[in-house]
């Protein structure tokens, strides 16, 4: 039996197990990975960075997208593992993209903040008006949408939220993750005129998309 046939069978003793595949793609980022689900055919595609990592990690990613797909609600050990596994890349991504403008606001925010306790993570500038910032675990990296720019406030702001994610990582069970944890949003206040910041990005995104749609 394959490991993804055996992460189904632990998940559901009593169904037959479907025609498992596992495929790998340069084409997705770090450590993500899709799952198709077709009559009696399932097919996983991983990105290349799942190759060679450990059977048991592996069984957890295959767990998660399954309760996923099947849309129950369990948790297993080897899910436990994967979710461990994924919280520990950031620490070792290897640190290589940097923007001297990121790079300021990286430190003022670290040093006023965090007391100055944060690493340092990939930092990028990322296009859209959507999606003014993200943070990716897998490869330790934050976005700032370039409309940011040229407003340090808000740029400080968003960098301070991607970084929360950071520093609190996510929380895990049964198929559902979360990102915006409680403690989360309570520190995320502490960001001195949160409020009138949240205000101003608001109005900030309606004027870009005026610019750029209209
Ligand atoms: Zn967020």
């Amino acid at each position: 039996m394959s490991d993804l046939e055996k992460s189904f069978a632990e998940l559901f003793p009593a169904k037959q197990i479907p025609f498992c595949t596992v495929e790998y793609s340069g084409r997705l980022k770090a450590y993500n990975a899709r799952i198709q689900m077709r009559g009696n055919y399932i097919t996983v595609v991983a990105s290349k960075t799942w190759r060679g990592i450990s059977p048991s990690i592996l069984k957890g990613l295959y767990q998660e997208l399954l309760v996923r797909v099947y849309k129950i609600k369990k948790q297993t050990i080897h899910m436990d593992l994967y979710h461990h596994f994924m919280r520990s890349l950031p620490r070792i991504a290897p640190k290589r993209k940097t923007h001297p403008v990121l790079e300021q606001s990286f430190h003022r925010v670290n040093g006023t903040l965090f007391m100055g306790i944060l690493e340092q993570p990939n930092l990028r500038i990322g296009r859209g008006v959507n999606r003014l910032g993200t943070y990716e675990y897998a490869s330790d990296t934050v976005s700032i949408s370039s409309i940011l720019l040229e407003h340090p406030e808000l740029m400080d702001y968003v960098m301070y939220h991607e970084l929360l994610h950071k520093k609190h990582q996510y929380t895990a069970s049964k198929g559902r993750s979360c990102h915006h944890s409680p403690a989360f949003l309570a520190e995320e206040r502490k960001f001195p005129n949160a409020m009138v910041l949240e205000q101003e990005l608001q109005r900030l995104v309606t004027q870009m998309k005026r610019v750029w749609f209209w």
